[in-house]
């Protein structure tokens, strides 16, 4: 799961994000989101990024990553 700067959260593969952008400090990521935490995340719970920046926190969902889903 890839962290925006602007809090909203995009699954690898997005069409919005050019990978060669994926990098601190723009982003951070979770290599490994537990199941679900995806559909969690929300502005009350949000998702702290483990790696790459780390101060990253998604509270939403890109909504083209999210019909994937
Ligand atoms: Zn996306």
């Amino acid at each position: 799961m890839i962290i925006h700067t602007s809090g909203k959260a995009h699954l690898p593969g997005c069409t919005h994000i050019d990978p060669a952008d994926i990098q601190p400090p723009r982003y951070g990521w979770v290599l490994a989101p537990s199941p679900g935490a995806w559909r969690r995340l929300t502005p009350s719970s949000p998702l702290r990024a483990t790696q790459g920046n780390t101060e990253r926190a998604a509270v939403s969902r890109c909504e083209s990553c999210d019909a994937t889903q």
